[in-house]
């Protein structure tokens, strides 16, 4: 396994065309609004080397018996993937923030089941080639970028019949060593932290839209790939240099828009291309995995959010009220049940033909309806208890300027025992995770991030078995 220093240098070594703030960026690592970013993802790498979490951040390859990290590894038991959901919460505890690596963890998982069926019914080869890349992902520790979600166009229209033909990421060309691809994928997490990216397509497709059903992996910084870096409220927080107005001073999250440029992959890296009809079987269960995911991360970083609430309750000197009390019990009712849903998918998870485990998908799919709503009303209730001031708070620097600063530490205090510097920080916390770049993660990736509500409530309406729950009832009331 990598260490997180060879991680980071590893990262070094690359090559990514990214553009922030429309210019193209020298050095990723090192750029004070990408570099949170990747000190989230350089945690999946420190945690695992910790001997306290083994259990937790490694597991044994059932390709190699190697000890690999867990972002790296196919789910073989339903006590994996509990033990995935518990990782995740850890490290959302640890970063307070999206530490990105998962999404590569889902694709691989679903790739390789849905790789093998499509070999089995087709007598296809491509399971074999996504081993061979699963065994160097595994060896060389990569962190890899699940990539799904194309831009789409206009929603009402199949991908072949858009006005750009490339608002869905298509083939162009079949070579005789490989393919050319063109198109994009949005909101790509942690795109420019991952060594490779895994493709796959967005939706169910039909046999018109056979171009566009595509799954290959591909180098993060290969030639054809150009990121353009999303834009998260108070980022620019980054580039001012302190450590209090950005509420979370080590760690943070990215999306970029990545864009294939007719990008040559060769068919060795090709894992679906043209077999449409499986396509939503691979976008189900991604979707699946990755709703199972938030039962994890947004749980470890409610955590931190609920810890942050009670301290700004005890530094505003409320404490005990009994109402502060109750708004913290409905939190943290609220955030288990959320991790009490990601639990019960993985528990309740199944082997596929490959052997890989799939989570529940139904309770997956409770599992982030859920998600779409509770860190809302967490939010809701942490913004509560903390007051007004968390948004009308002076800056760090008035703070540290030598007239001003005395004024504002001498009126912004709470109580005696606790600096104003401390009280500022906890508000800011507060903040980045209602309303700055960490409510991207916490907020509003609950919202659409694996799919927005309207996706799960079509998974949950076809796997209910309501005819089932209908016979149930005619059975007690003694209808024939
Ligand atoms: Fe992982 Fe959560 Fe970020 Fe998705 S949102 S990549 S599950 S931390
Ligand atoms: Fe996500």
């Amino acid at each position: 396994m990598m260490t997180a220093q060879e991680y980071e240098a590893s990262l070094r070594e690359m090559n990514f065309r990214v553009y922030l703030l429309g210019e193209l960026v020298e050095n990723p690592v090192d750029h004070p609004m990408i570099r949170p970013s990747m000190n989230s993802v350089k945690m999946t790498y420190a945690l695992a080397e910790e001997k306290r979490y083994e259990d937790l951040m490694t597991a044994t390859s059932h390709l190699s018996g190697e000890r690999i990290n867990r972002f790296c590894h196919l789910h073989r038991s339903s006590a994996d993937l509990v033990r995935k959901v518990k990782m995740l919460r850890l490290l959302g505890q640890k970063t307070a923030a999206c530490f990105q690596r998962c999404v590569g963890m889902d694709a691989i998982n679903a790739v390789d089941s849905v790789t093998y069926e499509i070999d089995r019914e087709l007598g296809t080869d491509y399971h074999r080639r996504f081993v061979n890349f699963l065994l160097k992902m595994q060896e060389q520790d990569w962190t890899v970028n699940g990539a799904m979600t194309d831009p789409k166009g206009d929603r009402g229209l199949a991908p072949h019949r858009q006005a750009d033909p490339d608002l869905y990421l298509r083939v162009v060309e079949r070579k005789e060593d490989g393919i050319v691809v063109r198109g994009a994928k949005a909101h790509q997490t942690g795109a420019v932290n991952s060594h490779w990216l895994l493709v796959m397509p967005t939706i169910a497709m039909g046999p018109e839209d056979a171009d566009y059903a595509l799954c290959f992996a591909a180098p993060s910084d290969a030639e054809g790939v150009l990121h353009i870096y999303g834009r998260q409220s108070c980022d620019t927080r980054k580039l001012e240099g302190g450590t209090i107005d950005v509420g979370n001073r080590q760690f943070g999250g990215h999306e970029t828009l990545m864009v294939f440029e007719d990008l040559f992959v060769p068919y060795e890296n090709v894992f679906m291309c043209g077999e449409y009809r499986f396509s939503g079987a691979l976008v189900e269960r991604f979707a699946g995995y990755h709703r199972q995911s938030y039962g994890g991360c947004k749980v470890g970083v409610g955590d931190v959010l609920i810890g942050a609430a009670a301290l700004a309750a005890e530094y505003n000197g409320v404490a005990r009220a009994s109402h502060i009390r109750d708004k913290l019990i409905e939190m943290i009712h609220l955030n288990e049940t959320l991790f009490s849903c990601g639990i019960a998918c993985s528990a309740e998870g199944c082997p596929t033909a490959s052997g890989t485990y799939l989570i529940d998908l139904l309770l997956a799919n409770v599992c982030k309806q859920n998600v779409t709503r509770f860190p809302y009303e967490i939010t809701r209730l942490a913004e509560d208890i903390a007051g007004g001031l968390m948004v009308t708070l002076p800056s760090e620097k008035d703070l540290r300027h030598p007239e001003i600063g005395p004024i504002v530490e001498k009126y912004l205090c709470g109580v005696a025992a606790v600096s104003t510097e401390e009280r500022m920080r906890v508000l800011r916390l507060i903040e980045n995770l209602a309303l700055g770049t960490a409510a991207v993660g916490y907020r509003t990736e609950s919202m659409h991030g694996a799919g927005s509500p309207q996706a799960q409530r079509i998974m949950i309406a076809r796997q209910a078995d309501l005819d089932e729950k209908k016979k149930l009832a005619r059975n007690i009331a003694g209808i024939g």
